[in-house]
């Protein structure tokens, strides 16, 4: 559609899109690599001591043999969730695995200097009316959200049964007794009736695939085991005073690098930014809460209120007022508005889709004026610009970032597009000139298209032998997103296939939480040893699923990045990644629905 073709009403004067249009063809062009995924480094072998855990040592511990109801694997939020919820039902013996050190999985990881949440507290942390923590700011930073999931584990005793540092490498069915049996690297090898899978999308680092990067002599991390023996200062943001006299380079300008650049650029006699492609980073605001106010928003079912607001905000669900009002529910008000301005015999999907382009474009240039607005610099403003669609790349919020290149001593290195050309022994090498580094950080983010098997470190083998992988070979299939046929009593507790709401994770995760426990408690009453899906019902879920509009982030004319499997074509199974086809708000409600009832359409209890 060009403009020309558009109704009158999303006609807007001041915007040329046709010349944005082609601005975000050439920048994207610029990107395209035909190694796609594959131009990155897995963290193993050589490298794996990137992977090292720089915050608990390791205790030795005798292996586990025995028998537990409930086995989950990953210490995060949809564990931390899906325990509670078992604890609250009476089920006691929930062992959670987890490769870290401690409950909090991306929170327990990700300590880097300015960590903190992108969604609002109110709805971003799980469980905060059941623990009665009132966050201390409108975003918390990352050290009070590792304290939250240390204080679920305390409050719900999850410490007793937990098992850290602590890899799994085996998960099969036993036909014969009803039960999973679980091997790890700990040489544990015990058996679970029930198994819940909670491992995050984004928790495998990896490393950019830039020649000569073995071989630099300086110090290296990458962002998820941030070094403060080496720098400094601590995850609440004290100054790194042994940067002092270092030069700096961090690779990597996503949402990781736009919370830490700023803490670099005070800490640091030099800072080098490596930007292969910018953010698009608009204003945060945040605040601390005032404790007078939360007490009176807090009344009984007061998250769930607000979960609800949100996600009604986001995606569908006619709330009247906005509860959250952060930079998520605005992008979705705009979108609404401008489709509102649309005379309803004209809302065809063509016209809401060039409604949704017209109120990106509005958006981006309001992001991109906000870049003159605070850099000093014009030449570096320029190149600070994000030329693509907000929903094309993870959209960042801060209000230190774009200043921190006003400070002497912060450089940014924008390589129009190619990426860093060469690691050498003492730098980095950009269009052929090399900046000498004291130390490199790696901000190169996590993997995310790779295969489950590999990101997961295993596989499930369920009934009569059938591997997990194959089963998905096409795609993944469930019903719910939670249940696999032939994989029974295993509960996958992640967004995709159920609300698939991408704004706001941890809602997805309580959710499926709620879920579980439902199911299990109605297993345990009946005397049932197995809850399984059946065949047709997880075929018609997936045939429900496709006949929606598929996923309104990413894209293929998207500039590359991990939203759109670094542009190259993710074939068939693709189009399976995506959630309830009238939204997330649909999707709460249908399974708050079909839990109620008790009957558990589609499931089989033996
Ligand atoms: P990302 O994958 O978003 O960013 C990786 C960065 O490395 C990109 O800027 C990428 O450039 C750059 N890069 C890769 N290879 C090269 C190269 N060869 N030369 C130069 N640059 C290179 O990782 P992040 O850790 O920033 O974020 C990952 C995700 O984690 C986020 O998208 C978000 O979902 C989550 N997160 C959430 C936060 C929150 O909620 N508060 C905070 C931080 C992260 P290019 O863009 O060109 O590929």
């Amino acid at each position: 559609m060009t403009i020309m073709d558009q109704p009158q009403s999303l006609k807007t004067p001041s915007i040329d899109k046709e010349r944005l249009r082609k601005k975000y063809q050439e920048e994207r062009n610029k990107r395209l690599r035909a190694d796609g995924n594959d131009q990155y480094l897995q963290v193993a072998g050589h490298l794996a001591h990137y992977l090292d855990d720089p915050y608990t040592p390791v205790t030795p511990r005798a292996p586990k043999t025995d028998h537990v109801t409930f086995a989950f694997i990953g210490g995060g939020f949809a564990g931390l969730a899906t325990a509670a919820r078992l604890s609250e039902t009476g089920i006691k013996d929930v062992r959670i695995i987890e490769k870290g050190g401690d409950f909090g999985g991306t929170w327990y990881w990700n300590r880097y200097p300015g960590a903190q949440c992108d969604t609002a507290s109110l709805v971003y942390m799980p469980l905060l009316e059941e623990t009665g923590h009132m966050p201390s700011e409108k975003y918390a930073h990352a050290p009070e959200i590792l304290a939250h999931c240390q204080r679920i584990g305390k409050q719900f005793g999850l410490y007793d049964h937990a098992l850290f540092h602590t890899i799994v490498e085996s998960l099969e069915w036993d036909e014969a007794k009803s039960r999973w049996n679980i091997r790890t690297n700990r040489g544990d090898a015990f058996t679970a009736q029930f198994l819940g899978m909670g491992t995050g999308p984004l928790h495998v680092p990896k490393l950019p695939g830039i020649a000569g990067i073995e071989s630099f002599k300086g110090h290296s991390f990458h962002t998820s085991r941030w070094d403060y023996d080496y720098t400094g200062g601590d995850p609440q943001g004290a100054l790194m005073q042994k940067l002092a006299d270092k030069r700096v380079g961090i690779i990597g300008t996503g949402a990781t690098s736009v919370q830490c650049v700023p803490y670099l650029a005070r800490a640091c006699k030099e800072l080098y930014v490596f930007q292969r492609t910018p953010s698009s980073v608009d204003v945060r605001a945040n605040a601390p809460i005032d404790p007078t106010w939360f007490s009176e928003i807090a009344t009984p079912g007061w998250q769930q209120r607000w979960l609800e607001n949100f996600t009604a905000n986001q995606a569908g669900g006619g709330a009247e007022e906005d509860l959250v009002q952060d930079g998520w529910t605005d992008l979705s008000r705009r979108i609404r508005a401008k489709i509102m301005l649309l005379p309803r015999e004209q809302r065809t999907v063509q016209n809401m889709r060039a409604a949704f382009e017209d109120s990106d474009f509005e958006k981006m240039e309001e992001i991109r004026n906000r870049v003159d607005a605070l850099v000093k610099d014009r030449e570096t403003a320029g190149r600070l610009k994000a030329w693509y669609g907000q929903l094309c790349k993870r959209p960042c919020f801060h209000d230190a970032y774009l200043q921190a290149f006003n400070t002497s001593g912060t450089h940014l290195i924008d390589t129009d597009g190619k990426g860093v050309e060469r690691i050498a022994e003492n730098g980095v090498v950009v269009a052929g000139k090399e900046y000498p580094l004291d130390c490199l950080i790696y901000a190169s983010g996590f993997e995310v298209g790779t295969e489950y098997k590999r990101r997961s470190g295993f596989d499930l083998t369920g009934r009569g032998g059938i591997k997990l992988s194959d089963y998905w070979a096409e795609g993944m299939r469930t019903k719910h997103g939670i249940h696999v046929h032939g994989f029974p009593n295993a509960f996958f507790v992640q967004p995709t296939q159920g609300a698939n709401l991408i704004s706001n994770v941890p809602h997805n995760l309580t959710e499926t939480a709620r879920t579980i426990a439902m199911m299990v408690q109605h297993a345990q009453a009946g005397g049932f040893k197995e809850i399984e899906v059946t065949k047709e019902a997880e075929d018609r879920w997936i045939e429900l699923l496709l006949t929606g509009v598929g996923r309104m982030i990413g894209g293929p004319d998207c500039t590359p990045g991990y939203y759109n499997n670094e542009g190259r074509e993710p074939g068939p199974a693709a189009r399976l990644n995506v959630g309830h086809p009238s939204g997330a708000m649909a999707y709460f409600k249908y399974i708050d629905e079909w839990r109620q009832s008790g009957q558990f359409e589609g499931l089989q209890f033996r």
